[in-house]
């Protein structure tokens, strides 16, 4: 992409819808309320859009029960085609749709076109997926009839997803809901709606059937999604944020055992062994911590490594992320953007002050970057005190702590010591140790040798406190879709 001027960037807020999409319009908070949209990079607002209300929401949720009869009965093809229409409109725009991100998140344009494709991708593999829902005939082990299993859709959704992937973390849903046969309110974050607004005009212009899809906003998220909990007709609640909000919404959920899924917090530890390809360790330990400006779920928290290589490995870790250009996300060259607010920089800062105070030594940053925007330096700290709040809470900014360890129990033991248990990351040369210590660690997915793991043909997930269900793969349209036995008498 060019340069982007200040035209682009009004272009691009101009077109962007700015309403609530409720059964197929564009409308108005029902109490004319509206909410400010910052740019996390100067802390100016952006736009104002809708600020939904309770009715806005059971309104939405109206409109889903309305045609999820139909939407079950459209021909999967005819759902897969919708998708795929998507998919390549989504790739068609990607250079707006990514500024538009760019804009209200903060990230480098160059990562917002990556989420929108990777983004994409998961539309393109529901799309794929749609046509291949099936069940099961078997006879009955006894021989006097036969078992059949069908898979239907479970019925309206409530997504609700976080800031720091706008689009992705929906379409993690939207498309395997869209491929089930569900109809859906999705809620994003009140600081990132414009791009979930925008997918959803261009779901519409995909052929998406009025009401399938609705998309409320509001500052209030409670007070549009309790309402929906509380509703007998909502069948399937699918969340990704924190694990507070996470636990919380369980609690809700179990008055009408909604069924969930839970993409909750990490904390992903990244261990590299004495045989590691350390040149492969510290390219790709750079991608796990440094993609989405630290602030992603999978964001490699803490590295353990071996004590006769730590010393080396942080030197280059700290040649590598000093280089790294801190700028507004629509700067030519930007590679570090700005944190989503003042708290959640407040909070890196915070997380990094404790560690100095426990004797970590800060080999790069340590420190916040100008004084407009939430911005803060890509940090290396080695030294690290097993007790610094940093090894245990999610960082979710740009800072790599440097941790060592003698022995591979001792790697496994500081990895499993988190209530988290969604990524690792392994980089080693010895197959039988790569084994060993990959069974050996609890989380739901892990990289080995690389510092990437999400792809939509894989299953996206966690275990323990970083919560069930997966996303993406085979397994990912499971999640909205309800198994039905039939006993067959011949
Ligand atoms: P968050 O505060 O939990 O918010 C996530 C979503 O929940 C937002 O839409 C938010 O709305 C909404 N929400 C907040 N309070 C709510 C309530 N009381 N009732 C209903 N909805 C509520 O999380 P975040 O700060 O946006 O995202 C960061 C977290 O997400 C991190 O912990 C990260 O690890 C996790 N995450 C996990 C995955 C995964 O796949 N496992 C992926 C990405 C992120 P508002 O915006 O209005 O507050």
């Amino acid at each position: 992409m060019a340069s982007v001027t200040a035209a682009d960037e009004k272009r691009v807020l101009d077109a962007a819808p700015h309403q609530l999409w409720i059964g197929g319009e564009w409308r108005d908070a029902s109490n004319g309320a509206t909410l400010g949209i910052e740019d996390p990079s100067t802390e100016e607002t952006l736009c104002t859009i809708a600020d939904g209300t309770p009715d806005d929401a059971v309104a939405a949720l109206d409109a889903a029960c309305d045609v999820q009869d139909e939407w079950a009965q459209t021909p999967p093809r005819d759902r897969g085609e919708i998708l795929r229409r998507t998919f390549e409109l989504m790739n068609e725009r990607a250079d707006d749709l990514a500024l538009l991100m760019t804009l209200e998140m903060g990230k480098p344009i160059a990562e917002s076109k990556s989420e929108i494709v990777y983004a994409s991708e998961f539309i393109r593999w529901f799309s794929e997926q749609a046509v291949r829902i099936d069940g099961r005939y078997s006879v009955n082990p006894n021989g006097s009839g036969r078992l059949l299993t069908m898979k239907q859709p479970i019925g309206p959704c409530l997504l609700i997803t976080p800031w720091n992937f706008p689009t992705a973390m929906g379409t993690r849903k939207i498309g395997p809901a869209v491929a089930a046969g569900c109809t859906m309110v999705v809620k994003p974050a009140q600081q990132t709606p414009l791009s979930m607004l925008a997918l959803a005009a261009i779901m519409k212009e995909a052929g998406l059937p009025d009401g399938v899809l609705n998309v409320i906003t509001s500052s209030k998220a409670s007070s549009v999604t309790e309402p929906l909990m509380d509703d007998p007709r909502l069948r399937k609640m699918s969340f990704t944020g924190s694990t507070p909000i996470g636990k919380m919404l369980m609690e809700q959920a179990s008055k009408r055992l909604i069924k969930c899924s839970m993409e909750l917090g990490g904390n992903a530890p990244f261990l590299v062994f004495d045989d590691a390809d350390l040149d492969a360790a510290v390219e790709q330990g750079v991608i796990a911590k440094m993609r989405n400006i630290g602030e992603s779920c999978v964001a490699a928290n803490r590295f353990h490594v071996h004590e006769s290589v730590a010393d080396e490995f942080a030197a280059r870790l700290t040649e590598k992320l000093a280089a790294m250009k801190v700028a507004r996300g629509t700067e030519d060259g930007s590679q570090v953007g700005p944190l989503i607010d003042g708290k959640q920089r407040d909070k890196v800062a915070e997380l990094v002050d404790d560690a100095v105070g426990k004797g970590a030594k800060v080999m790069t940053g340590g420190e916040r970057v100008g004084d407009k925007g939430y911005f803060y330096a890509p940090t290396v700290l080695s030294d690290i005190s097993p007790d610094a709040e940093l090894l245990r809470e999610e960082i979710f900014g740009p800072v790599a702590p440097v941790a060592t360890f003698s022995t591979e129990d001792e790697a496994i033991a500081a990895a499993n010591s988190t209530e988290f248990g969604l990524v690792a990351y392994v980089f080693t040369r010895d197959i039988k140790r790569a084994f060993r210590v990959t069974e050996a660690l609890d989380v739901g997915m892990l990289g080995l040798n690389r510092g990437l793991v999400s792809n939509a043909a894989a299953p996206f997930g966690g275990i323990k406190e970083s919560g069930f269900g997966k996303e993406g793969g085979p397994e990912g349209i499971e999640e909205y879709l309800s198994t039905k036995y039939v006993a067959v008498d011949l």
